[in-house]
């Protein structure tokens, strides 16, 4: 667990600036949530933290160390993808294993990782298939445990859900929030959907165009919202 902290972040593509200034805190084993419409910065936001992309100014600092300038693997984070990027032809547990093998894990160290992360997840009895004998919410349990072995300080999640279909993208939710409620570690989850925000978060950051509106718990946001486009965000429908 960590905390992170974003403090006045900015990120400019070309001339283009699409982060204009952020600042966010999160607390040692908080569950924070990034929402906001397509192309506010969220994705850009989450990649800036696992070091996948520059940051142009500020500072970006993860258990009060600054990270700016380190690289993804210098950093102490995992990331699920909303493809979930599993390879097709390596068995679920050589997925889930793939980062420690490429470490040079001892066969017994991972074994001793990727067991119990199996059961957490419950895939214990499919970790000799492949991804394609797999359905949508296997892989993406597949796609989460790959960052569980890792036992990260930080969990990162860019709209893991999106590809599932509505019912099960409710269980994994619930899923999630469990996993989180076990393991305790610090999660950054972007969505751009405000139910997903409000059932899941403990803390929400409302985004828009580059800008963060407003950082609270999901009630504080309801009843309490800080301007028109939190209001109207926060209370319509997806
Ligand atoms: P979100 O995840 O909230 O949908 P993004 O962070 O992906 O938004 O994108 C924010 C803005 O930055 C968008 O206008 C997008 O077009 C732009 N952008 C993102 N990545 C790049 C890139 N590699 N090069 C140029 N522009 C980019
Ligand atoms: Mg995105």
């Amino acid at each position: 667990m960590a905390s992170v902290e974003f403090a006045n972040v900015r990120k400019s593509f070309g001339t283009h600036p699409v982060i204009k200034g952020v600042d966010i805190e999160i607390a040692d084993g908080e569950f924070v949530i990034l929402v906001g419409p397509s192309g506010c910065g969220k994705s850009t936001l989450l990649r800036m933290l696992a070091g996948l992309e520059n940051i142009s100014a500020g500072e970006i600092r993860i258990g009060g160390q600054v990270v700016n300038g380190l690289a993804p693997k210098e950093r102490d984070i995992a990331m699920v993808f909303q493809n979930y990027a599993l390879y097709p032809h390596m068995t679920v547990a050589d997925n889930m294993a793939f980062s420690l093998t490429l470490k040079g894990a001892a066969k017994s160290e991972i074994e001793k990782r990727v067991k119990p992360a199996a059961e957490i997840l419950g895939l214990s009895h499919l970790l000799d298939r492949f991804p394609r004998q797999l359905s949508g919410g296997q892989r993406q349990r597949v796609a989460m445990g790959r960052a569980i072995v890792r036992d990260p300080q930080v969990f990162l999640f860019d709209e893991p859900l999106s590809n599932l279909d509505a019912k099960l993208r409710v269980a994994m939710r619930a899923e999630i929030k469990e996993l989180h409620q076990r393991l305790k570690t610090t999660t950054v989850y972007v969505t751009h959907d405000q139910i997903e925000a409000m059932t899941m978060a403990d803390k929400i950051v409302v985004m828009h165009d580059g800008l963060v509106e407003q950082i609270g718990a999901p009630l504080e946001l309801y009843d309490q919202p800080a301007n028109l486009f939190v209001a109207s965000f926060i209370g319509s429908p997806a």
